[in-house]
This record gives structure tokens, sequence and C-alpha cells, in this order.
């Protein structure tokens, strides 16, 4: 039988691909060479955020009396149970995700998956557990691996994954962290509050280097007073035994750790299942696409992590839906400029759109709206103890820009302001919508009613609305 689409991959790009195309009539096959669901429900999004959920709930009874609670037991963490539950998630996820595919849907090969070439009469050859398979178009969702660090003199056993770290029932005393991106800090969050003492060792002048810097700062600053150490611009010079050596501007300095966490971004997979024998072009370590996730080669298409470019669960399920449509003859693209980012440390951090530093580069006209998080009821009723921060972006001819929030739950009530992106509201547009009371979203409600000072009192005022 030859295939309307072969799927390489079953991650949550591969796997939402093979639904969407099942579901439209394409007769699909997707290879999976590990677990159905990829990193983000074996080892990425799914298990961080299920340890992160304890963890709320941890500190929430360590906080009991707050609330009103009489705890009258020694509150400890079980990390044992707590990988337990994680584990049970994690079946209920791939359990979820394996019931969807029956034969009027795909067919589901488990093993490596590697392309051989084009037949003569142009379809895409695949082995696999010493088969072949021919279909009309194949779309790449192979994901992406933890980038190494390029340095020469590493000799440690104390280097760890993040994967190995969540599913350690080990609590390291002091743990020296590698890089401030989304993972770092969630895991950073997580074992600060079970008494870690972490040092987190970033190159770059600010945490979260595609965040909103003003954002970023925030949160990096909201750490220190929990105790976590973050160093800004440092140069990994050699790691030995449990110490990491690094300069920071020429100076020499050294961070100890039971356990080194290097996390330092991913790198797409792109070797080891025949890309070479396709002319498919590769851009910034991934594979190019247009719009439109077309690779260079006719019928050729990539989505998520492979493609280098925004490396989340929820861009990798839009971009295979984009695909899928474009197989189809309906017409469709991807807005990479909507999608959001969401950090699940603590405070929370989510975005959409364009930062303060992205309009200062191009000099493009803009005014920001700030407003305390502690304008919100719901945000007053859950006792954050951190002001929090919304920073709406306007440009000039009110288009809303980006939306940039910091503190607790800003992950849920981000959506709002994804639409907003999108479809590129105006204020008085997204002004009409109604929000929910009380929420946190309906901060940006609050931030709205701000938006109506003159364009040219906003521009270079930073203090206009914070409290
Ligand atoms: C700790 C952590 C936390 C994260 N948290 C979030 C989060 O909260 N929200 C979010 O949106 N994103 C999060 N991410 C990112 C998210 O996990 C990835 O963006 C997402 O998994 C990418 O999906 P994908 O399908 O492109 O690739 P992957 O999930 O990497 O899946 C690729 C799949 O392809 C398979 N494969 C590769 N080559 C072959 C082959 N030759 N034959 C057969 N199969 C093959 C692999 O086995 C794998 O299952 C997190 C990542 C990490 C590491």
């Amino acid at each position: 039988m030859i295939f309307d689409l072969a799927i390489i991959g079953g991650g949550p790009a591969g796997f939402f691909a093979a639904e969407c195309a099942g579901n439209q009539g394409l007769k699909v096959v997707i290879f999976e060479k590990e677990d159905l669901g990829g990193v983000c429900i074996n080892e990425g999004c799914i298990p961080a955020k299920s340890l992160l959920h304890s963890i709320q709930a941890y500190n929430i009874v360590k906080n009991a009396e707050k609330y009103g609670i009489e705890v009258d037991k020694d509150i400890s963490f079980n990390m044992p149970l707590a990988l337990k539950r994680k584990e049970k998630i994690i079946r209920n996820m791939q359990h979820i995700v394996s019931s969807k595919f029956n034969d009027d849907i795909a067919t589901l090969i488990y093993g490596h998956a590697f392309i051989k070439g084009r037949t003569t009469d142009g379809n895409i050859t695949i082995n696999c557990n010493n088969q072949s398979y021919q279909s009309h178009n194949l779309l790449i969702c192979t994901g992406s691996r933890p980038d190494t660090l390029q340095i020469p003199d590493i000799d440690s056993s104390a280097i760890c994954t993040y994967d190995a770290l969540l599913n350690s029932s080990e609590v390291p005393q002091k743990l020296v962290i590698i890089g401030g991106g989304q993972v770092s800090l969630e895991l950073a969050h997580i074992y600060n509050s079970l008494g870690t003492k972490i040092i987190i060792l970033e190159q770059n002048d600010e945490i979260l280097l595609d965040t909103d810097n003003e954002i970023s700062a925030i949160l990096r600053e909201e750490y220190t007073k929990r105790g976590i150490v973050t160093y800004l611009n440092t140069e990994i010079v050699k790691i030995e035994g449990n110490t990491v050596y690094f300069k920071i501007k020429g100076r020499s300095m050294t961070a100890e750790g039971e356990k080194i966490l290097c996390d330092i971004g991913r790198v797409p997979n792109l070797e080891g299942f025949g890309l070479e024998n396709l002319d498919v072009e590769c851009y910034r370590k991934g594979i190019r696409i247009n719009n439109q996730m077309q690779t260079s080669e006719p019928n050729v298409y990539a989505a998520g992590d492979v493609t280098g470019f925004s490396k989340s669960a929820h861009a990798a399920y839009c971009e295979s839906s984009v695909a899928i449509n474009t197989i189809l003859g309906i017409k469709d693209q991807m807005n990479f400029k909507a999608v959001p980012t969401c950090v699940f440390s603590s405070p929370e951090i989510a975005q959409v759109g364009i930062t303060e530093e992205m309009l200062n580069l191009a000099w493009q006209p803009h005014k920001i709206i700030r407003i305390p998080l502690t304008q919100s009821s719901r945000y007053i009723i859950q006792d954050e103890e951190f002001e929090g921060l919304c920073k709406l972006i306007v440009g000039e001819d009110d288009t809303i820009l980006g939306v940039h929030i910091i503190g607790n739950n800003c992950t849920e009530s981000i959506i709002a302001a994804v639409m907003a992106v999108e479809s590129q509201m105006t204020i008085s547009e997204w002004k009409k919508i109604v929000f929910p009371y009380p929420t946190i979203g309906e901060i940006m409600k609050g931030a709205l009613i701000y938006a109506h000072i003159p364009f040219e009192q906003h521009k270079y005022d930073r203090s206009n609305t914070r409290q």
C-alpha cells in the first residue's frame, strides 16, 4: 500500500499530525522508535509539571496556617511518592495518546525509521524493522536532544541531565545549573523548595534569553530573595569533580555542587534517519521550513523541535496542523509571532508577541502599559507574596503587539493575549471582550484601561502605571 503521509517521530508534532491527518481521511503511517509522546510526555513537560504540582502542594501545606488550616504533624516531602505520582501521570498520558490510534486513524509502527530516498515514480521510501513503506508525503518530526558543553576539560561524574534529576529520589544538597533557560528555572524552583542550595551560571547578560528582559530580571531578583544565586555573563572554563570553574569578565570563579546540571539548550535531531537521502536544506542547525512547514524538497514537511524554531509542544502542535492543512490543500500558515512562551517557574512567566527589546532594536514606536498583578482580586486572594507584573505593548496604531506577565497562574491566562496578538486586535477591540471576574487574566483588561493615555506621554515613561 502507498500511504498519503508518512510521519517520522511520535512526539507532540508527530502524534498530533497523525491524528489530524487520519481524521481528515488521509492514509497515514507513523514511526516511533521509543515511546509515543516523545520528550514532552515521557521526560520533559509532563514529568516536570507533575513534580512542580507536587511542590506547589507542598509549599501550600508548609504555609497552611496562612490559609486557616492547622496541621499538627511535621511536614515533609516524600520524593519517591511524588515520583510514583509522576510515573502514573505519564502512563495515563501515554494511554490517552495511544488510544487515539486505531487503524482508521493511522498505522503506528514502533521502530527506527530510515529514509531510503525516492522511487522512480516520486514516492518516498522509508525502511523500518526490515520492512519498506512508501508514501506520497513525508512529515519529519524527529525532535531534539540536549546540547552539550563544548569545552575540552570535563572530568566529572557529578554532571547530570534534567531527566536524571527528574527521576532521582535523592535531593542534592547543592546543585549547580549551567544555563538559565526555562527548564533550569523550573528545576531550580523544585529543588529550592526542597532546601537545595542552587547556583545558576548563565552566559548571557540575563536569564531566559527569549523573554522580555524586564520580566526575566524580576524573576532572577525573586529567585535571589529565595536564596538562588545567579551569575550572569559567565564563561565555563572546566568542570573537575564537583567543581565548575568559570570566568566573569576575565575574573576566575568556582561553584561547587553535589550535582551539576547542564541545560544549555537543545539541538534538532537531524542525523541517523537518512535525511541525507533527500535534498532537504538545513538552516541554523534545524530543517529549514517556510510558513506552511514545507521544506526545500517537494512533499517533504517538518514540524516541532527538528526545525530548531519554537521548541515548545504547543508550537509543535500548531506547526503540524499547518503542515496537514497544506498537504490537504487547505490555505493555512504558521504565525510565529503569536506563539506564547510559558515558564512554569514560581512566579510563573507567560508572554506572547514582541518584546520591548525587539521594538527598541527596530526603532519601532510603541507604548508600554505596566500594571502590578496585585490589582487583580484573585491574585490578592491567592496571597502570592509577590507583586507580579503585566506588561502590555501597543503599537502606534493601537494594535496589541505583545503581552508579558510574571506572577503565578499567568500561564493559564495568557491565551486571551495570544488571541489578541494573533488576530492583531486593537485596544478598543480587546476592551470589548468580557473577562471573567475574579481571575488573574482580567489584569489584562485592567492594563487596557490605562491604554487611553496619549501615545507621546507613554513613549519613554517607564513608570506611568506602576504602583
Ligand atoms: C524538561 C522539559 C520541560 C519542557 N516543558 C515544556 C512545557 O512545559 N511546555 C512546552 O510546550 N514544551 C516543553 N518542553 C519542550 C517540549 O518537550 C518539546 O518542544 C516537544 O516535545 C517537541 O515535540 P517534537 O514532537 O518536535 O519532538 P520530541 O518530543 O522530541 O519527539 C520526537 C520523537 O521522534 C522519535 N524519533 C526520532 N527519530 C526517529 C526515527 N528515526 N524513527 C522513529 N522515531 C524517531 C523520538 O523517539 C521521539 O519520540 C519541555 C522540554 C523539556 C526537556
